[in-house]
């Protein structure tokens, strides 16, 4: 549990606009361009600590280093699994002055299994944007408490900036704790600076919802700057509503047609991301009902083999399986993959690792 006394609260860097940070570092007696200094260093270069700054004068550094803190949040646990993959636990402050919750959330680097030489280096860094999740999908452990807060932009930034002093990143997903679409402006605003800034290209970065037809429909307007995942999970609109409760009443079609604008407006092929769980959606008349709706779609399916939870009654299929789905997907002319999930002996399921410790 991560003690309150720790989170700091005075207004972190990222939480400043170029110009409000302007403002400040020539009222700590620097000159406005120091700001782009400063915010080129953290951003684009990965430096972490003013001390490191070394074309700011000392005393400059030392008033920043009392001012503004680079980072927010505390980082409350950490776990790394054999294959490389690292999960951080962070908590970030309470806001308003601190009638606002503080908000725990995970972060997940995963550097590359068999890089080659075409392959860029670098890893996946796996983002969250709420604390919590008020989307409530029965098999994940991110939603079994509902939501805390939503996250603010520099607070999903953050989690790129401490993922990239992990090591290079090549490419990320929103797919962490949080429903992004319910918390969109902080998101955008994060990733627009991910993409100017940080240097990771809009093809590089997927983000992933439970598919909300109406947000999603004024979103593809938007011209946005990255690439579309809705998780589906099922080709049924009853067990839809029970795996994914807050879309009651949303049926798969309003959904699938919400995917086809998106593809229209935007050019980009939506990815459909299908959770396996074992004897819940993985049957032989799953696959031919989700064929039969994605027939003709431009689209891929993206298998994902459920990554068990330790409080929860789902399991994940066997290898064969989820080759199986995969293959019998193919057959009937859908574009499938697999996705076999990274670091399973670090608390890998999603938000295991943030209710372990808020437990
Ligand atoms: S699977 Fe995603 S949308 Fe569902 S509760 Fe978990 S974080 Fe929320």
């Amino acid at each position: 549990m991560t003690d309150p006394a720790a989170l700091r609260s005075a207004r972190p860097l990222l939480a400043y606009s170029l110009a409000d940070l302007e403002a400040r570092v020539v009222e700590l007696g620097g000159r406005a361009f120091h700001a782009r200094v400063v915010r080129k260093a953290v951003l684009e270069q990965g430096v972490l600590e003013y001390a490191d700054m070394t074309s700011l004068s000392a005393d400059l550094r030392a008033r920043l280093d009392a001012e503004i803190p680079i980072l927010a949040a505390v980082e409350s646990a950490r776990t790394v699994a054999n294959d490389g993959t690292t999960k951080l636990l962070l908590s970030f402050p309470p806001r308003e002055g601190g009638r606002d919750k503080p908000a725990t959330i995970e972060v997940v680097h995963m550097p590359s299994l068999k890089p080659t030489e075409e392959d860029e280096v670098g890893a996946t860094l796996c983002v969250s944007t709420q604390a919590g999740c008020p989307v409530a999908c029965p098999f994940c452990a991110s939603g079994l408490a509902g939501l805390d807060r939503n996250l603010d932009a520099h607070e999903i930034l953050e989690q790129y900036v401490r993922g990239r002093a992990l090591g290079p990143l090549k490419r990320s997903v929103v797919m962490g704790i949080g429903e992004p679409f319910l918390n969109l402006p902080a998101v955008t605003a994060a990733l627009d600076v991910v993409h100017d800034e940080m240097g990771l290209g809009s093809r590089k970065i997927t983000v992933s919802t439970v598919g909300f037809p109406d947000r999603l429909h004024r979103a593809a307007r938007d011209n946005p700057r990255y690439q579309l995942a809705i998780s589906l999970h099922t080709p049924d609109d009853e067990q839809r509503a029970e795996l994914v409760p807050a879309m009651a009443g949303t049926t798969v079609d309003e959904i699938l047609e919400a995917g086809d604008d998106w593809f229209q407006q935007t050019g980009r092929e939506v990815t459909y991301e299908y959770a396996l769980l074992g004897g819940v959606n993985d049957s032989v008349g799953h696959v031919q009902r989700l064929a039969e709706k994605l027939r003709g779609r431009r689209c891929t399916v993206n298998v994902i083999p459920y990554n068990p939870s330790e409080s929860l009654p789902f399991h994940r299929p066997s290898s064969a399986a989820v080759e199986a789905f995969q293959t019998r997907l193919q057959e009937a002319g859908v574009v499938a993959t697999v996705r076999w999930s990274r670091g399973l002996d670090g608390a890998a399921a999603c938000g295991q690792l943030r209710s372990r410790n808020l437990d």
